[in-house]
């Protein structure tokens, strides 16, 4: 099942990129995946949970934007989002364009967390 190692590698790359900023726990994870990526939102909702338990990225919300595929069009020098990834032409002339600009990835765009510091803060406060 791809989308079960894919969450393997994103929980390890999360966990990879906030090592040094003393973390005890993600709120949230802000995930791209472009249409033309492959991986499936709905199969990844389902393995994510699987991958992440027992690390601190167990309980994060996780957000997933669709992100659309777009090509560059040389006639009009600009890049636009395709219409239908059945077709391969710029919107706005309809000239074919396979120079796909986005769309292909499967990204981490942000992540939310919470430092030990902060629950400290909010310990003192309760
Ligand atoms: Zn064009």
């Amino acid at each position: 099942m791809h989308e079960l190692s894919l969450s393997y590698a994103t929980v390890e790359s999360v966990l990879e990129s906030i090592a040094n900023l003393d973390a005890c726990r993600v709120v949230s994870l802000t995930l791209s995946a472009g249409e033309l990526s492959g991986v499936s939102i709905e199969a990844f909702r389902f393995s994510f949970p699987i991958a992440a338990a027992g690390t601190i990225l167990e309980d994060a919300e996780l957000i997933i934007n669709s992100e659309p595929v777009s090509v560059f069009c040389r006639e009009c020098n600009q890049t636009s989002p395709l219409v239908s990834i059945q077709s391969f032409r710029c919107p706005l002339c309809g000239l074919p364009s396979g120079d796909i600009r986005s769309g292909e990835d499967f990204l981490i765009q942000s992540i939310e967390i919470e430092t030990a510091e902060v629950t400290q803060d909010e310990h003192t406060h309760s």
